[in-house]
């Protein structure tokens, strides 16, 4: 091991003058890593022990120690979670915090190619493609080739962005990944080969990055760029990561760039709860830190302060069960509490039922319903829920699923947005000639070839033999880009006249729902609102998309904060009072895309295991016993293998009976 010199702190800020009490605050090993010296800090501990917690004082005691706010990053899983830690390290030290650098992978290095990209020959004014814009991208460059013949079996838009996604963030070839994910698709291997480099070239030339690429670039920028990955790493004085199980190869290489300078990283994490496989996620990354990071202090925590000891011993049970084993028990002051329960339903309709039904005694009985979640594997699964919350009037919100910056109305209106930041974005200009009557993706192609052939000015048009159909909605259409390009509007208003143009094509392609669809548009320009600029919104929406139906709940009360449902990816990290974990069936959750895959089923369990040790002193895991099929009959569900042979000592089962009560519906009355 290379030998170390460590250099205490600041000798002008003797222990006692510090403000937070911190060995009263933190236990004697979170204590011990939140005040650790600089060098490579690993915490590797179970769900519920405090890792964030340590992380948020270790950021406090940084700031104390004198080390400038805007020299820490602090990176998260989500940009919420670090908004809501840095929030909580200002309430425990002062405003100072707040000036931390805080943020996902991405969205910080979006900030640092917004800043270098020319270097590798971007745009600094790049635009950001989620998967949906990169699946529309590859579409586009399919056709083009002639690959998508109806009678081939080629493999479709979004399977190809995932096997391209895959290859770009495990770091391997295109042909391990189809041999690994798809190998069905092996036969097109060539044509898969042909179109990710098209695919590479056309996001090159049209100034696009997708996420894969946020990463990529920015570490091919600091590998190629000396003076660069000097100036960036001098910058983190301290990098510190949340959620390490759930970084790819990619992504420790990062922080190993960032922190090349001064040698200061703090990881936090859980090999157990890593859920990101699909991602290119290895649990295997935090056991390997102390390889990559030589003469690591790695400490370990076992108390959890989260939960009660019964929820713990069946999250224990439930961990044990999977094939690689992790050796940690976790264990809770909070000796006493309910079993988890079961709950088998007759339908997903007494399901819901249930479930709102136990969540309205809880907040009789003085839980708020913002300590209430309800959790499942995939967005889908709560539809019927969130129709049972509605008619009860229970404010909900929902993390994870459709987005707002998803929806059909809110993605043409954000492609105007996107060609006037970035008058090269192909894929902005396919989406907005497609919204023109008469023009189809044939025509839009021609009509891209000819604005992207033309230099100078953006937005003029030239002589060119347009069909009379669209060739006044096109004028029409150039008419307001060059307006809105020539001047510099509030972005709220720029969004208005938008809209404005916008608003024939909303009446036509969307009659039926028109008035809702304005309504959400409305509701955006307000979030728009929130942003300095153009480029700055649009970043953000691409990094952190909107939640939809966030916006749409409302609220009984204007102060009650809202139930949370969520899918369990999006609830890492969060606790609640009562957790219900709904659809607990085969097939679900485990997914069926798992199940022929045995890692695959164990990454399913480790989901699991995250959605349980959320909760704090009640769990209900619940299942619809039938389900209806189009022709009217039923059938049956087998329930989660991961429930199915828990012994009655640690998971209690309960049934729900129909019963009268004043109001016509009493249960659940346990058997
Ligand atoms: P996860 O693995 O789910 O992300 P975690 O290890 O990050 O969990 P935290 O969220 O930091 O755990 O902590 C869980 C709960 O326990 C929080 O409410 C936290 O405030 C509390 N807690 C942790 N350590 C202590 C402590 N020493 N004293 C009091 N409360 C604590
Ligand atoms: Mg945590």
């Amino acid at each position: 091991m290379a030998r170390r010199f460590v250099l205490t702190t600041d000798p002008d800020v003797p222990a006692h003058r510090f403000t937070i009490d911190y060995a009263a605050e933190l236990n004697r090993q979170q204590h011990a890593a939140a005040t650790a010296p600089g060098g490579p800090v690993l915490i590797i501990a179970g769900a519920g022990t405090g890792k964030t917690r340590t992380l948020v004082y270790r950021v406090a005691y940084l700031v104390e120690t004198g080390v400038p706010p805007e020299h820490i990053v602090l990176l998260t899983f989500t940009r919420r979670a670090s908004r809501e830690m840095l929030a909580r390290a200002a309430d425990l030290l002062d405003g100072r915090c707040r000036h931390v650098e805080g943020g996902t992978f991405h969205s910080f290095c979006a900030g640092i190619l917004r800043r270098y990209a020319p270097r590798i020959g971007f745009p600094p004014n790049f635009t950001i493609l989620d998967a949906s814009d990169a699946a529309d991208v590859i579409d586009v460059l399919r056709t083009e080739r002639g690959f998508h013949k109806p009678d081939k079996r080629f493999p479709r838009k979004k399977v190809l962005q995932a096997l391209f996604s895959g290859a770009a963030n495990q770091d391997t070839s295109i042909q391990q990944i189809v041999q690994a994910r798809s190998p069905q698709f092996i036969e097109f291997l060539d044509d898969l080969i042909v179109l990710r480099q098209d695919y590479r070239r056309y996001k090159q030339e049209h100034g696009l990055m997708d996420y894969d690429d946020l990463l990529n670039q920015t570490f091919l920028l600091l590998d190629e760029h000396a003076d660069v990955a000097g100036r960036v790493g001098a910058a983190c004085r301290h990098v510190l990561v949340d959620e390490y199980q759930d970084t790819n190869p990619v992504q420790a290489q990062l922080v190993r760039r960032f922190s090349l300078v001064h040698g200061n990283v703090t990881a936090v994490g859980d090999d157990a709860q890593s859920i990101y496989r699909f991602r290119g996620a290895d649990f295997r990354n935090i056991i390997g830190f102390p390889d990559v990071f030589p003469g690591t202090q790695l400490f370990k925590l076992e108390q959890n302060y989260r939960s009660t000891q019964p929820i713990l011993s069946f999250a224990n049970h439930l961990i044990s069960g999977a094939r690689r084993k992790y050796e940690k028990q976790l264990f809770s002051d909070r000796r006493e509490g309910e079993l988890p329960a079961l709950i088998p339903t007759p339908d997903t309709r007494t399901e819901s039922r249930f479930v709102a039904q136990t969540i309205l005694s809880l907040r009789e009985e003085g839980t708020p319903l913002s300590r209430m979640a309800v959790l499942f594997r995939n967005g889908y699964n709560s539809y019927d829920l969130e129709i049972e919350l509605s008619r009860r009037r229970i404010p909900f919100v929902k993390y994870g699923g459709l987005k707002l910056s998803e929806a059909a109305h809110i993605k043409d209106v954000l492609a105007y947005l996107r060609v006037l930041e970035n008058p090269r974005d192909g894929v902005a200009w396919n989406r907005l000639l497609q919204l023109l009557e008469g023009v189809g993706p044939r025509t839009a192609r021609d009509l891209i070839g000819w604005i992207l052939s033309e230099s100078g000015e953006p937005f003029h048009l030239a002589e060119r033999p347009y069909a009379p159909k669209y060739a006044e909605q096109l004028r029409a259409l150039f008419e307001v880009l060059r307006t809105l390009s020539s001047t510099t509007l509030p972005i709220s208003e720029e969004l208005g006249r938008i809209i404005g143009h916008y608003d024939a094509v909303l009446k036509r392609k969307y009659f039926e729902d028109y008035p809702k669809r304005l309504q959400d548009l409305e509701h955006f320009v307000t979030l728009a609102n929130n942003h300095g600029s153009r480029s700055a919104f649009l970043s953000s929406l691409a990094l952190e998309p909107l939640d939809l139906t966030a916006i749409d709940a409302e609220p009984e009360h204007e102060d009650e904060r809202p139930l949370v449902l969520s899918t369990i990816h999006s609830a890492k990290g969060l606790e609640f009072h009562s957790v219900f974990i709904i659809h607990a069936l085969e097939g679900v959750l485990p997914s069926g895309y798992s199940l022929s895959d045995p890692d695959a089923v164990d990454e399913e369990l480790r989901l699991f295991y995250v959605a349980v040790t959320r909760a704090e002193t009640n769990l209900f895991i619940s299942y619809p016993v039938t389900q209806p099929m189009r022709d009217q009959r039923s059938y049956f569900n087998l329930p989660s293998r991961f429930i199915a042979e828990v012994p009655e000592t640690l998971l209690e089962r309960c049934s729900v009976v129909e019963g009268p009560s004043p109001n016509g519906t009493a249960f659940p009355n346990e058997s």
